[in-house]
């Protein structure tokens, strides 16, 4: 794979998220994606400032960029991209498929993500046009009430269910919420997250409590 080059790839996978951090979760996610919708990439695209989050809710973006990029070292068919953290505004994610629809015309795009956040996509900037550009992978843990929330969002949008695959992964047990409360209550987060990422976390001293310069505030 490493040879080849964008202009082989077909499917491609844009996996957005805050990443804050990456973990073992998400990895899966991407490789069960890319087996089961047989993407020839999976880009991960890390958020700078995300629109439905508080200002200095979310770790530095240059952190989580690196965190992301140290994650997927080892997986070939995965690369990240610096599109969203580059821009100073929130991360739009209409913005960032038409970003690689333009550059990369003639490869259908999957923007891969948790279910939660796909479904408010009716709140989403001209979501529209994002569904026409791209297939969604609304990714759900076990016990998600996926039932229930279909019912209630897809009546909304017509034709939205041709448009949004549900995938479940185990693995999603893990969050970035779990993995950050335990860094701040001192305890081992090894082999949540890959161990270049732990290593990170405990090097810069993030998620540990009172901690400050880990806020994106700073840069907008
Ligand atoms: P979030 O609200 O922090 O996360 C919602 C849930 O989805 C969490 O349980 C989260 O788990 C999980 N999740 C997030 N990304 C995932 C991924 N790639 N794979 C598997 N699970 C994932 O969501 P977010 O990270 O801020 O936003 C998700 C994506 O949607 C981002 O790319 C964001 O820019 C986009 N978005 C766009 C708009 C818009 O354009 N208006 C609005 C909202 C979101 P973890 O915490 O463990 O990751």
């Amino acid at each position: 794979m490493s040879h080849r080059t964008m202009k082989d790839v077909k499917n491609i996978g844009l996996m957005g998220g805050t990443f804050d951090p990456i973990h073992m979760g998400h990895l899966v996610t991407a490789e069960e994606a890319r087996q089961q919708f047989a993407l020839d990439r999976v880009v991960f695209v890390p958020a700078g400032y995300p629109p439905h989050k508080e200002k200095g809710a979310v770790t530095d973006p240059e952190h989580r960029y690196l965190m992301t990029t140290l994650a997927v070292m080892s997986n070939p068919f995965f690369t990240v991209s610096r599109v969203e953290i580059e821009r100073k505004e929130a991360s739009y994610t209409i913005n960032t498929v038409r970003y690689f629809a333009e550059r990369l015309p003639g490869r259908r795009l999957f923007f891969i993500t948790g279910a939660d956040a796909i479904l408010e996509i009716l709140t989403w900037k001209d979501y529209r046009e994002l569904l026409e550009l791209c297939t969604f992978i609304a990714v759900t843990r076990p016990g998600y009430p996926l039932d229930q929330v279909c019912d209630t969002v897809a009546p909304k949008i017509p034709g939205l269910l041709e448009k949004v695959h549900f995938l479940e992964i185990p693995a999603l047990a893990i969050s970035s919420t779990y993995i950050r409360e335990r860094v701040s209550r001192g305890l081992t987060i090894k082999y949540l997250t890959p161990e270049p990422v732990e290593q990170y976390i405990h090097k810069h001293g993030l998620y540990l409590p009172g901690k400050k310069d880990c806020s994106v505030e700073k840069r907008l």
